[in-house]
């Protein structure tokens, strides 16, 4: 039996995991956010998780470098899934990829008159994708981070980005408009690995599975 390893990221998605990690018998020997490692063993011999930027946890998987790994599904959606199976929704890190614009920017009939919109945004595809399905021609602006900045400095009319309690947004003078798609995290595998490894990880997704919050 070989190595397996989970790929996942600090903060957020290791706060909400971690407690179905040891559901599966997985607590890593370490805590991850405060360890500076980035490979870190767990109380099962020959399961490690692989510490990496919350974007990066399904490249790792897809090209094979991890078996296993726990992603959001706005990143994965952004990400587009290539090479992955995701068959376990985890039902934590919940929230709602949405579109929001400053309080008194009306939307609807910025949509209506077919009005050319400019979005900001981290989630390029997933916009591009939002808005060509409905038919709204826009001018995508690629950010990083700070979305909401945006709007109010008169970057963009509105951005796409993730709300859970809506109080980033609320404090920034936002509102959402639109919701795209609801997100939780789901645990991913590699496609080749599940073909050519499937005794060895099959009882893992099942044990997730298990665990996941319903
Ligand atoms: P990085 O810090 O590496 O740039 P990030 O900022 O996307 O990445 P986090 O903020 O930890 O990292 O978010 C990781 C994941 O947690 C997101 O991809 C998403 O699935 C989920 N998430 C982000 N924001 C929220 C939120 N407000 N509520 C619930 N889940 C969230
Ligand atoms: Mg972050």
């Amino acid at each position: 039996m070989g190595m397996i390893s989970i790929a996942l990221s600090k903060g957020r998605i290791l706060g909400e995991t971690l407690p179905l990690l040891a559901h599966v018998g997985l607590r890593p020997r370490e805590n991850p956010d405060a360890s500076r490692k980035l490979i870190i063993g767990t109380e099962r011999r020959g399961v490690r998780l692989i510490v990496v930027r919350a974007s990066d946890v399904p490249t790792y998987v897809g090209h094979g470098a991890a078996e296993l790994g726990v992603a959001g599904g706005d990143v994965l959606a952004e990400h587009g899934g290539a090479g992955l199976y995701q068959p376990v929704d985890l039902g934590v890190a919940r929230c709602r990829m949405m579109v929001a614009a400053r309080r008194g920017f009306d939307y609807e009939a910025a949509v209506r008159q077919g009005a050319r919109l400019r979005i900001a945004t981290k989630y390029v595809r997933i916009a591009r994708e939002h808005f060509a399905a409905k038919g709204v021609h826009v001018d995508l602006i690629k950010l990083y981070g700070s979305m909401e900045l945006a709007p109010l400095l008169g970057l963009a009319d509105a951005i796409v980005d993730l709300v859970s309690s809506g109080k980033t947004l609320r404090a920034n003078d936002l509102v959402p408009v639109e919701e795209i798609m609801p997100a939780s995290a789901r645990l991913i595998v590699n496609q080749a690995a599940l073909k050519t490894r499937r005794a060895e990880l099959q009882p893992l997704i099942d044990a997730f599975s298990k665990a996941a919050r319903k």
